[in-house]
């Protein structure tokens, strides 16, 4: 597949990142994934948004403008030859030798443009189960940092207890999946935890907000503890990958009728719509 670091296009399996990179040695940068649907880049203005907003809350200066990324990112996907396909930037503070101050060097932008790595649709059909653990991560959550270790531990643990998905909760309150935002209903009310610092506030989230109020659907972004999953009507996840999931259990306690829910269902149509 095609790749691209720093003005050059390149494949995406070159070896090109020096052992001194701050994303390889601390993190030390801030990435977005954007979904390809027909050639077409979805919500590429949000994602530009929360990129440069990510960018400036670890104070990295991206040395490129909007719509220069924007201009990259499409000639990426022309080249690419994909119609459907997932784009990942990563910006980083750069290459310098180890040290925990900012070094003064240029960021370094990498991106790559892989044909889209579609998730088993068995899922969409007959809703996936969750499993709720405690959400160790950092205040900052919004920021879409490179730093994923608590995501990825959350995720391992979830899968190797037989669950897709991770439902993190942080004192008491649930805040996110370890990669996708979460979504209750409940008597006709859409549910979903408020955009703090401690969720990543999420384009297909934004995106279903949207579509919420495009169809009528009474919105309330509020707090809510892991209890009320289990009192739910319907339960869904959203990310960029796999857009709207229905969740039928939690914890192998049943949701709703155990099946996909009628609205989640109808929303994800919505959201198809538009893509
Ligand atoms: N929360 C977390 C922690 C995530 O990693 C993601 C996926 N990037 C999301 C939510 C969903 O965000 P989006 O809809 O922008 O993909």
């Amino acid at each position: 597949a095609i790749g691209y670091l720093n003005g050059k296009v390149i494949s995406s399996s070159d070896p090109v990142l020096p052992i001194d990179e701050r994303g390889h040695q601390f993190g030390d940068g801030v990435y977005e994934y954007i979904r390809i649907y027909n050639g077409r880049a979805f919500m590429m203005d949000e994602h530009m948004d929360r990129f440069f907003k990510s960018a400036k809350a670890i104070k990295l200066n991206l040395g490129q403008t909007r719509e220069e990324i924007i201009t990259v990112v499409n000639d990426l996907i022309e080249r690419s030859g994909l119609a459907d396909c997932d784009v990942y930037m990563q910006a980083t503070r750069g290459i310098a030798p180890r040290n925990h101050l900012f070094p003064n060097v240029p960021a370094s932008i990498s991106m790559t443009v892989k044909p889209f790595r579609a998730m088993d649709e068995t899922l969409r059909k007959n809703g996936a189960k969750v499993k709720l653990l405690p959400d160790e991560r950092w205040q900052n959550c919004w920021i879409k940092t490179l730093n994923l270790l608590p995501n990825l531990l959350a995720k391992q643990e979830a899968f190797e207890a037989g669950a897709f998905e991770a439902v993190l909760v942080r004192d008491g309150i649930v805040t996110e999946g370890s990669s996708s935002n979460i979504f209750l209903l409940k008597d006709g009310t859409l549910i979903t935890p408020p955009a703090t610092k401690h969720i990543l506030h999420g384009i297909t989230r934004i995106a279903v907000l949207d579509i919420a109020a495009e169809l009528g659907i009474p919105v309330e972004e509020k707090e809510f503890a892991p209890e009320f999953i289990f009192e739910a009507d319907e339960v869904f996840l959203t990310s960029t990958g796999i857009e709207i999931v229905p969740v039928t259990s939690a914890d192998d306690r049943v949701i709703g009728e155990g099946n996909p829910g009628v609205m989640t269902t109808k929303i994800y149509e919505a959201f198809m719509k538009r893509v």
